[in-house]
């Protein structure tokens, strides 16, 4: 019998950042993965948000997945062309990540953050999230243990887990367990947390390939991702590697409800531009299915799903796993905080609260741009490739059409930066709405709900890396007495950092003169003094505010 705070089901990108998160804050983890210890993932997500990078830099991470994937000078841009190996149409310029913190010219050059997102396929990024996990102390992790059932009470809950390779049984003891177990989920099932939605949106015969040659081929600037679109097929080819290996995605139209029955060879050498005499070498098949399913709940008493166990969707975005994270730092602070005895067991209910708004909103979008893709592919001009003037105008406009709908997906501010949890039990609204976001826009904004936006100190260093790892006071009136809210949350055990800020380094949503950021830099509060009823306040921060209040 194993035993710990948190049991989590599931060591991929999700499963990982939590038991990574909780460390950080003092709890112990049990994680069991069915995986072998360092066998790799399917080759699936290549963007790791800006969001989560500015997460997994306070966890001390960022750095090391910055130096890893492609290679430091291969461009992250996104090319439109009739085929990997044909007519050029338009680009998304997106730094490689040699310049990625100097290079402000692209289209996300302008986001204020200080971690830029990473484009790192999933096979890299899992093996540092991996280790970074495992050397945490307070971390155990079972690899080729599959959890088969569990059991809640009163005071916790029991996981049974069957080790892979002996048939014994493995019984983890925790006060809470997290199922980040992927789309299958088992803990999902064990709660009875249905999945409802649109089942299938788009089908993906995406192929993963080693082909040597290919990157020789290419004319002009290398990209890491190719949409190819011509009369014949239509599809994405990722470079992983930087050097020979590519995932190839061919897009298969509603009609083409049979992967078996597409041609994939013929369909690769259609979206690449090659010839019967091209070589290459399949690596894998990783056919799959664009969905849009969110689980009815989040929770079940001491139990909870995190990331693909709790929502599915079209990876348009890039945003499947920087949810399923977000969704893991979320409940890791809700978790720790109640645990540490400083936040009520109603702290619990804010994680489902903040989250399934969220996670419906991003699904639409997902979706949306889906259709929108769908649309555009059924209406490929069929004499794109026709050399001359009028094949110029004609590659001309849907250079300039693919850029636009797609810029809003690769420089995805809106889903980084502009959500907002608008129902939360632990956040003190004053009466002023969110601004409105989209997949490519946001307004920066420091209403309660809105993530605090990020600006540099006047010593040039992070607000972020400034907070605490709770709540952090921002003062931009030195002249302001604080110590009545630094007592009241001191009399509740509220852990609150104070951090004074020169009210000309703050950018102009800073309209306040207090602010009051909470772990994930969301503000919970703002005010220009200090509020009449302290403890109201700080009750509200921990959980403890009557059901109701405002
Ligand atoms: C083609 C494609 C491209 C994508 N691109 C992106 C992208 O660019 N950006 C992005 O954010 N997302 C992307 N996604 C989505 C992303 O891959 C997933 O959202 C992400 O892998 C989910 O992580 P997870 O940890 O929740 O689940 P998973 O990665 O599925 O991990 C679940 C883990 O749980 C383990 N497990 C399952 N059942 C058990 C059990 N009973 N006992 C023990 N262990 C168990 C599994 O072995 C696995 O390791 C893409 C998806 C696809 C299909």
């Amino acid at each position: 019998m194993l035993e710990a705070d948190v049991a989590i089901v599931g060591a991929g990108p999700v499963g990982l950042t939590l038991a990574i998160d909780l460390a950080w804050r003092g709890r112990s983890v049990v994680v069991v993965e069915t995986r072998e210890r360092g066998e790799p993932p399917n080759v699936k997500c290549n963007h790791v948000a800006a969001r989560s990078m500015e997460q997994f830099r306070r966890l001390g991470v960022a750095a090391r997945l910055r130096d890893a994937g492609l290679p430091a000078d291969y461009p992250n841009d996104v090319v439109f062309r009739t085929s990997v190996t044909g007519i050029e149409l338009s680009r998304i310029h997106i730094p490689a990540r040699a310049t990625r913190y100097s290079d402000t010219s692209g289209p996300d050059g302008w986001w204020q953050t200080p971690e830029p997102p990473h484009r790192i396929n999933q096979i890299y990024l899992e093996p540092i999230l991996f280790a970074h996990a495992e050397a945490q102390p307070g971390v155990t992790i079972r690899n080729r243990c599959e959890a088969t059932g569990l059991a809640q009470g009163e005071d916790g809950v029991s996981v049974v887990a069957r080790d892979l390779d002996s048939g014994a049984e493995l019984r983890v003891r925790s006060r809470f367990l997290v199922g980040c177990d992927g789309g299958r989920s088992m803990v999902r099932k064990a709660i009875g947390a249905a999945f409802a939605g649109t089942p299938v949106i788009q089908r993906v015969q995406s192929t993963y390939i080693r082909a040597p040659r290919l990157l020789g081929m290419i004319p002009g600037e290398r990209a890491w991702s190719c949409y190819a679109a011509n009369p014949r097929r239509s599809g994405v080819c990722f470079a992983i590697d930087g050097c020979q290996n590519w995932l190839v995605h061919n897009h298969l139209m509603p009609d083409e409800e049979d992967f078996e029955a597409i041609d994939r060879d013929a369909s690769i050498r259609h979206i690449l531009g090659v010839g019967p005499d091209f070589d290459y070498e399949i690596l894998s098949k990783e056919d799959w299915i664009g969905r849009r399913l969110v689980a009815e709940r989040f929770r079940s008493g001491r139990v909870f799903i995190c990331g693909d166990a709790a929502h599915l969707w079209v990876p348009y975005a890039g945003y499947g796993m920087n949810a399923g994270i977000a969704d893991a730092l979320n409940l890791s602070w809700h978790l720790a905080s109640h645990l540490a005895g400083w936040a009520s067991a109603a702290v619990l209910d804010a994680y489902e609260s903040e989250r399934l708004p969220i996670t419906e909103q991003v699904s639409r979008f997902a979706m949306d741009h889906a259709l929108q893709m769908i649309k555009a592919r059924a209406a490929v001009p069929p004499r794109i490739e026709e050399p001359g003037p009028e094949g110029d105008a004609i590659r001309a406009a849907q250079g300039r059409a693919s850029y636009e709908l797609n810029v809003q997906q690769f420089c995805c501010a809106g889903l980084n930066f502009g959500y907002f949890y608008d129902r939360s039990p632990l956040i003190a609204y004053d009466g002023e709405a969110q601004p409105a976001y989209s997949m490519g826009g946001f307004t920066a904004s420091t209403v309660p709900g809105c993530r605090a936006p990020h600006f540099r100190l006047a010593d040039g260093s992070s607000l972020y890396d400034a907070f605490g790892p709770d709540y952090t006071l921002l003062r931009l009136d030195p002249s302001l007495d604080v110590a009545p809210l630094a007592d009241a949350a001191k009399a509740r055990a509220v852990p609150l950092r104070l951090l004074d800020v020169a009210r000309r380094a703050a950018p102009a949503p800073y309209q306040h003169a207090l602010v009051l950021c909470r772990a994930d830099q969301h503000v919970a509060w703002r005010g220009n003094a200090v509020p009449a009823n302290l403890l109201s306040l700080v009750d509200r921060l921990c959980g403890a505010a009557p059901a109701g209040a405002s």
